[in-house]
């Protein structure tokens, strides 16, 4: 989560002030830094790699005096974290500031490429300056050029653009990355949260999906997702951080729910080469990928990413794994193959058990690699590699962006494994490579669907129990579906392997007993179906999430798709 400022400003040199406003975003994260100002009409660029401060020698060196500027703290997911690949980017023309991912950068660029454009560097951000430049060229106005390129853009994205000459219109747009608009008197402000303007207004806008907000010293205009003029309510922070930090989110979950896009694109990143369409795992110390067989521990959210990951290792990667919950292994005396390493899954990198657990195999003789959110926590330290998960703080109680964090880093170990077990041909690797940095899009797709969850949430706020079914890796998912539920209302719930009903629960089931399935159209889809049949049968309500019917089509299914996936029900959901 790198951090995004822009200031339309009225008197004061803006460079200081967004470099202040910038060190208010290092809570996020970032590897490099960088601001452009307007210096009579000119576009000015200072970067640094490196802290904040590096930025400020930078500045001290070669001072900016515009009032006008964009500024940027990047978390490097294209290109290293070089001063080159630092952001603003920039033409003669424009220059931008970009938090998130293009996806579709590879074909921009080439088109760019023929059309005459050079690239400075390495990152995927660079395609917006080229493309709104492109635009300018063909003579569409300030607005309509960067309207026209964000349109082209597929991904997850904050983004904010400075024009040459323009002193009055500074532009914002999100799809996926948050943007927030401040308003000054007579100033105008755009920030990745609230905190980023916090220095100079009370006043904020949260931008929603899709929009794109035209600011002018004197007025914001904001255009919704269908290029519709939008309203969007007017905030005044005068409490504390807290409610700064949440925006326009009820609370610190909902907010962690929707950093999702933006917290496991930036995790995937870490493991993707982009350009290649390859893995890339930092140096593990001795872990031997090829071995023959790996045990995979954690507690609660992050036991049950492993046991989605264990579906992974066996059927992508073909290796033998057992998982455990960390209080259960650690007494249990267990036995390891030869040819064999161990996996620790924790979000705050503290948790006692998989500690344990991780000391134990290390006794043991056995590689320990940790899949961790919080760098320099006790369990990163003591494993011999480690696998960061970067979803940045979780501040809510229930975990949410730290297992699809947790899930992103062990998708992208899993495709090392298989290429270290010579399981994967270079193409599978690739075809594997793209479908995972297709993540951060089909989640911002699914996060549109939170109307119909609310609506069916409604309908389970009475309910005494809850059954959550799937079959492979979607048992698991139900598993962790089960625990939120259980932690979030107090409802009881439990999660079933969806082929494991009749066995016993299923005499449970009656009109009083929701029951959510996770149903991805896979494989397994069929069975999962007869399933679904059989708690039909018994009058149970089937919730079906449509979010993960996204998957199959790669937007919402419509209604007559989703009959056709759902025959026995109808228009039930
Ligand atoms: N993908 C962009 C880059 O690598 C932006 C990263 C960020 O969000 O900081 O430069």
């Amino acid at each position: 989560m790198c951090g995004i400022i822009g200031i339309l400003g009225a008197s004061a040199p803006a460079a200081p002030r967004l470099v202040e406003a910038l060190r208010r975003l290092e809570y996020r994260g970032y590897d490099s830094a960088g601001v452009a100002t307007l210096e009579n009409g000119a576009i000015e660029r200072r970067r640094a790699a490196g802290k904040l401060a590096n930025l400020e020698t930078e500045l001290g060196a070669h001072p900016l005096a515009g009032v006008s500027g964009i500024g940027h703290t990047r978390w490097a997911t294209h290109g290293a974290p070089t001063t080159g690949n630092a952001h603003p980017h920039a033409t003669d023309k424009v220059a931008i500031v970009h938090n998130g991912i293009i996806e579709n950068f590879r074909s921009l660029r080439e088109e760019l490429i023929k059309a005459g454009h050079s690239f400075a560097s390495e990152t995927d951000s660079e395609v917006i300056a080229h493309l709104i430049d492109e635009n300018l060229k063909s003579g569409q106005s300030h607005e309509q050029a960067a309207i026209a390129a964000v349109r082209r853009l597929d991904g997850a994205f904050g983004i904010a653009v400075l024009f040459a000459g323009e002193e009055d219109i500074l532009i914002g747009a999100r799809k996926g990355s948050p943007l927030a608009v401040g308003l000054g008197d007579g100033e105008m402000y755009l920030g990745s949260d609230a905190i980023a303007v916090s220095p100079f207004t009370t006043r904020v806008m949260f931008l929603e999906e899709g929009d794109i907000a035209v600011l002018s010293h004197a007025k914001v205009k904001v255009l919704d997702a269908n290029g519709m003029l939008a309203e969007r309510q007017v905030h005044t922070f005068a409490g504390g951080v807290a409610a700064v930090e949440k925006g326009n989110f009820r609370h610190f979950m909902q907010k962690e729910i929707y950093e999702q896009p933006e917290t496991t694109g930036r995790t995937i990143m870490r493991y993707v080469n982009a350009f290649e369409e390859r893995i890339e795992m930092p140096d593990l110390d001795g872990v031997d990928l090829g071995a023959d067989s790996a045990i995979v521990i954690g507690c609660g959210t992050a036991h049950y990413a492993g046991r989605v990951a264990e579906y992974w290792l066996e059927q992508i990667a073909g290796l033998a794994v057992e998982t455990d919950i960390a209080s259960e292994f650690r007494y249990r005396k267990p036995a390891f193959g030869k040819k064999s390493f161990s996996v620790f899954v924790s979000q705050s990198g503290e948790t006692a058990d998989t500690l344990a657990a991780l000391r134990y195999c290390k006794e043991q003789g056995l590689k320990t690699l940790a899949v961790v959110n919080v760098p320099e926590s006790t369990i990163w330290r003591e494993a011999d590699a480690r696998l960061p998960t970067l979803a940045g703080p979780e501040i809510g109680v229930a975990s949410t962006k730290a297992f699809t964090a947790q899930l992103s880093a062990l998708a992208a170990l899993t495709i090392a494994v298989g290429r270290a077990r010579g399981a994967l041909s270079s193409q599978e690797e690739a075809r594997l490579a793209h479908a995972l940095m297709e993540t951060p899009r089909l989640i911002t797709d699914a996060l549109k669907s939170e109307p119909e969850i609310e609506a069916i949430a409604q309908t389970l706020q009475h309910a005494r129990d809850v059954l959550y079914l799937g079959r492979g890796a979607s048992y698991p998912v139900a598993l962790e579906g089960a625990l939120k539920l259980k932690e979030i209302s107090y409802i009881h719930a439990e999660g079933y392997a969806a082929g494991e009903l009749k066995h016993g629960p299923i005499a449970l089931i009656d009109e009083e007993t929701p029951v959510v399935v996770v149903a991805p159209h896979d494989a397994l889809f069929e069975k999962t179906l007869s399933n679904m049949q059989e708690v039909a049968a018994r009058g149970g309500k089937v919730q079906h999430a449509e979010a993960f019917e996204i998957c199959e089509y790669g937007r919402r299914p419509n209604k007559e798709e989703l009959g056709k996936l759902f025959p026995f029900f109808g228009e039930t959901k």
